[in-house]
């Protein structure tokens, strides 16, 4: 007995010596040292290519392969990850044949139909982020202005930021992993990131209007449960409200209290506290148009209106009640078509606003007396914001760094009103929300807003600090009372992402507190007129551009051609940039008129066409 136990011993040996031999071999081998268990594991399974056990990382013991059930069982030191359960909750949410789909600033997007399987797999994914941050880590099922037939998802980083880059390839990665990858991409995802396996995890979800989105919030809560982490269903909610709440639950309540109710109350009391400040002859009982783009953000903002006691009168149209999402209504509509939604009967110089589907965007726009349509975009928005807090900082006498980030899609009449006037540095980064988000973070204050009107306001913790301490203990009254108004503002502000509601709350106690009407907003300065064009090429990938997407590095030749005919008219600016997304080239042109807007649009489309591989007929003047 004692004989054959000492054979068997020796065996071990020999076999875990041959493992080793073959793992220094080749490179994806799989390496089965299991001590006691070893008389199960037979050699062929050692030499097995099964893609449904993932290549063992460094820091992790051993992965247990039970013959009998086939568990698998993931272990590091004396902790475990159970991947059996995902594994069966895996093949309700199967993934369709050959479809892949990449998560850029969106997120996820595509027809509802096809994101089941990315649902489950991105709860999954939020449960490794929560546990390596150890943090609360939000899901938002929306397509935002999409058509109501699409859906999708993004993930909500601990401050309510934007997934980091790293985890955006993690999520592509899970998301087209074949049915028998997903734990190797799981177990990929934790040796990388070193997860900690047995940290307690938490997950905030959260969803849009569309009624495909209910379905696939539970597919989301398959995933976190399936690794059997905790999860809070937030149900209906803005995406700006899931941000929201998952800072709030991240810092123990000290941005807000972490619900909808917490959020409505954050920030009425902080609007009802700023108009309070008011000392000018302006009308205090004020009302606004708003267009909820027949999304979540006009069922919010109704519930928000019982907290809304004063100040401010809401008339919310495309409030879902019969209208489509996003259809004929929206900020997308209003900035595309530049005309008000059917159905909105605007008196001039009425104040009017738009959604976006998951109301993190917003436009401003009116008519004026003539009966033209004039659109306040984002830019706009950002003027008037960072003008309001420029004059808040000479106010309080403090020395703090402010700046405007902007794309290259931003008006140059706003770039030069801001730094030429207000004397406020303007900074431009790449298109993408992520891009302006954290450039604006190295600023004491950094405001930013995308022309399609999504942005907010980040304060540094020092800066918040800083002017929390004088509203507090200034002794000079005026100084003091600039101080408490400064700090009214930064707790309307939603400092986690854009926010309609918070966004159209801080603008209509702006134009309240400066005195100002919807027409003398747009009045601070004049868009200069512009064109955007799209050229088909063969392959996009030939232009690649610098400088904050503002020159082309390639090919060779376009950008000089593109200086040349920008020389030839006033106030002119150009940038040629590829679609994300197809074999498109997309232009930009702005210029004194709109002539020669369209006329500079149109020479540089051709130089795109003839240096840059263009297809099918030749750009046409406009
Ligand atoms: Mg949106």
């Amino acid at each position: 007995m004692r004989k054959a136990r000492k054979q068997s011993e020796e065996m071990v040996l020999i076999c875990d010596f041959m493992v080793s031999l073959l793992s220094m071999m080749i490179p994806r081998f799989l390496v089965w040292s299991e001590g006691v268990g070893a008389e199960n594991i037979r050699i062929r399974d050692w030499l097995s290519c099964d893609p449904e056990i993932p290549t063992l990382p460094k820091n992790f013991y051993s992965l247990n392969k039970k013959a009998d059930n086939g568990q698998h069982t993931l272990y590091t030191d004396n902790l475990y990850m159970d991947f059996e359960s995902v594994k069966q909750l895996s093949l309700q949410h199967s993934k369709p044949a050959g479809l892949l789909l990449q998560y850029g600033t969106a997120g996820f997007r595509t027809k509802a139909e096809y994101l089941d399987h990315v649902m489950f797999r991105m709860g999954l994914l939020a449960v490794l982020r929560s546990k390596q941050q150890k943090s609360t880590i939000g899901v938002m099922v929306t397509a935002s202005h999409n058509p109501e037939e699409d859906n999708g998802v993004k993930l909500v980083d601990p401050m309510g930021e934007m997934l980091a880059p790293a985890w955006e390839e993690y999520a592509t990665s899970l998301a087209n992993a074949e049915e028998l990858e997903i734990s190797s991409v799981l177990a990929d995802i934790v040796q990388k990131e070193s997860v900690d396996v047995n940290q307690n995890a938490f997950v905030a979800i959260g969803r849009d209007t569309r009624h495909s989105s209910e379905k696939l919030a539970h597919a989301v809560v398959d995933g976190v449960t399936s690794l059997g982490a905790q999860y809070q269903d937030y149900g209906l909610v803005t995406t700006p409200q899931l941000h929201y709440i998952v800072c709030c639950r991240n810092t123990e309540g000290q941005y807000g209290t972490a619900t909808v109710e917490g959020y409505y109350k954050k920030l009425s009391k902080a609007f009802s506290d700023l108009i309070k400040q008011n000392a000018s002859s302006g009308d205090s009982h004020r009302s606004v148009r708003v267009d909820g783009a027949n999304g979540i953000g006009a069922m919010k903002l109704k519930e928000m209106e019982h907290y809304l006691q004063t100040g401010l009168f809401l008339h919310v149209l495309n409030d879902g009640a019969c209208g489509k999402l996003n259809h004929l209504c929206g900020a997308d509509y209003v900035k595309v078509q530049q005309k008000p939604p059917p159905g909105l009967d605007m008196k001039p110089m009425e104040r009017c606003c738009s959604f976006d589907g998951d109301a993190d965007r917003i436009v401003y726009f009116y008519n004026d007396g003539a009966g033209h349509f004039h659109l306040l975009d984002g830019d706009k928005i950002a003027t008037l914001i960072s003008t309001f807090l420029k004059e808040l900082l000479l106010k309080v006498d403090l020395n703090l760094k402010m700046a405007v980030v902007q794309t290259a899609y931003a008006n140059g009449s706003s770039t030069r009103y801001l730094e030429e006037t207000m004397k406020v540095p303007v900074y431009c980064t790449k298109t993408g929300v992520k891009h302006l988000h954290h450039k604006a973070q190295e600023f004491d204050i950094g405001v930013y807003f995308e022309a399609n009107g999504h942005g907010t306001v980040l304060f540094s913790k020092s800066a918040e600090e800083t002017i929390r301490q004088l509203a507090k203990h200034e002794t000079d009254a005026k100084k003091r009372e600039a101080a408490e108004m400064f700090e009214n503002t930064i707790n309307l502000i939603n400092q986690t992402v854009g926010d309609a509601i918070s966004d159209m709350l801080l603008i209509e106690a702006i134009l309240l507190l400066k005195n100002l009407t919807v027409q003398q907003w747009d009045a601070i300065y004049t868009d200069l007129p512009n064109r955007q064009l799209k050229v088909k090429v063969a392959d996009r990938r030939v232009i690649e551009t610098t400088d904050a997407e503002r020159r082309a590095v390639t090919p060779p030749g376009l950008q000089e051609k593109i200086d040349d005919l920008v020389k030839q008219y006033k106030l002119s600016r150009a940038f040629v940039r590829p679609s994300g997304t197809e074999d498109v080239v997309r232009v930009y042109a702005e210029a004194d008129t709109q002539e020669n807007a369209d006329a500079l649009a149109h020479a540089v489309s051709l130089a795109v066409y003839q240096v840059a591989g263009g297809v099918g007929e030749e750009p046409k003047p406009l």
